[in-house]
């Protein structure tokens, strides 16, 4: 799995930006400022595209950017902030590895006078977040919540069903919302007895997936599906992204799923990514969420532009998003529930991914 997505992202890279360092891009232009864009990991697409995305964004306006990947290593990505600001970056938009743990240098930043955008995860405790730009984070649980609900005909009062429940990371305030979103449409469900939590492990302190990681998950799952499911059969499974996805799915499989009469649990999933994409078309995972992450790089890019020249940043929230010191102006953009049926137009009609790309 790793290699593939290292060929793939390779590739990708290597296309896009020939003169790309293994974790940092540098564009060329510097008239109206630098910029220092600093993501978690190049280990997920998501970032890899919209990174790059952005880089010519702010390219085509006029700014230099610095972008940086820190490796999932919160010091790694600190340090880069640092790096940035030393660099003379007038706005830093960062995409945090651990939300809970930038405030310090967060300061020295606004020692500086320069701007911090929160890039997709908010960043707590800090004083110093001018502005968000992120999806809805709570419409997207809402979203893979309602999916399960939808296959397993909850509405209709069918059931009761067999469920298991996994979430990102908990560090990442983004977990949170997905986790509640979700939570808000099986909850009743669970209260009803529709729906069965087999190992009885519910609330983010059991359910959450240290840096999201697909390896710590399905070993959850390795152990559950031992304890709990030898005689029964598990029908449905809340995950909250597609890296975490294909990896409870290997796992299942092995357990027996998928083979002589016993289907697959009905799984959720996040970002699109190509692995899980054809998952779906396989009629392996039930779902993803799409994020179009080219329009939050967008976003992101006018809004520094707005910021550096003065003007206020196009925003739509003033109310969700407080970090525990205030409440963060964000610009919300739109999820959609991806599967079998709109995957063509949701991601390749769209030009998000070549149709070569599933050949
Ligand atoms: C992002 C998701 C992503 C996850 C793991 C979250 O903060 O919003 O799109 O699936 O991190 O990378």
């Amino acid at each position: 799995m790793q290699s593939v997505r290292r060929q793939l992202l390779g590739g990708l890279v290597g296309g896009l930006l020939p003169g790309l360092l293994p974790l940092g891009v540098f564009s060329q232009t510097a008239e109206k400022g630098v910029i220092g864009i600093s993501l978690p990991t190049i280990t997920s697409l998501r970032w890899v595209i919209e990174g790059l995305a952005m880089t010519r964004f702010m390219d085509k306006l006029g700014y230099r950017a610095i972008l940086q990947y820190a490796n999932d290593d919160l010091a790694a990505q600190t340090a880069q902030i640092e790096d940035m600001i030393a660099k003379g970056a007038s706005v830093l938009v960062i995409g945090a590895i651990d939300g809970t743990k930038l405030a310090p240098v967060l300061q020295k930043a606004a020692d500086k006078k320069v701007k911090v955008i929160a890039y997709d995860r908010l960043i707590r405790g800090s004083n110093h977040v001018d502005y968000y730009a992120t999806f809805d984070n709570f419409q997207v649980g809402v979203l893979q919540g309602s999916d399960i609900a939808n296959r397993l005909g909850l509405a209709e009062g069918k059931g009761p069903f067999r469920i298991e429940l996994f979430a990102g990371s908990p560090d990442d305030n983004n977990a949170h919302f997905f986790y509640n979103g979700a939570m808000s449409v099986l909850k009743p469900f669970i209260d009803k007895g529709q729906l069965v939590v087999g190992s009885g492990q519910m609330g983010m302190d059991k359910v959450s997936t240290m840096r999201w990681s697909g390896s710590v998950a399905r070993a959850r799952l390795v152990g559950i599906l031992e304890r709990n499911y030898a005689k029964q059969h598990l029908d449905a499974i809340l995950s909250p992204y597609d890296g975490i996805t294909i990896d409870l799915i290997e796992a299942l499989k092995k357990a027996g799923y998928g083979q002589g009469g016993q289907a697959l649990p009905f799984t959720t999933g996040q970002d699109g990514e190509l692995p899980s994409v054809r998952s779906i078309i396989r009629g392996e995972q039930s779902s993803t969420i799409f994020k179009d992450t080219r329009e939050l790089a967008q976003v992101t890019a006018t809004m520094v532009d707005a910021i550096l020249s003065g003007k206020k940043p196009t925003i739509n929230d003033e109310k969700t998003y407080n970090n525990g010191e205030k409440v963060v102006p964000a610009m919300l953009l739109k999820p959609l529930l991806v599967d079998v049926k709109n995957w063509r137009a949701a991601l390749v009609d769209s030009g998000f991914y070549k149709p070569e790309q599933f050949r």
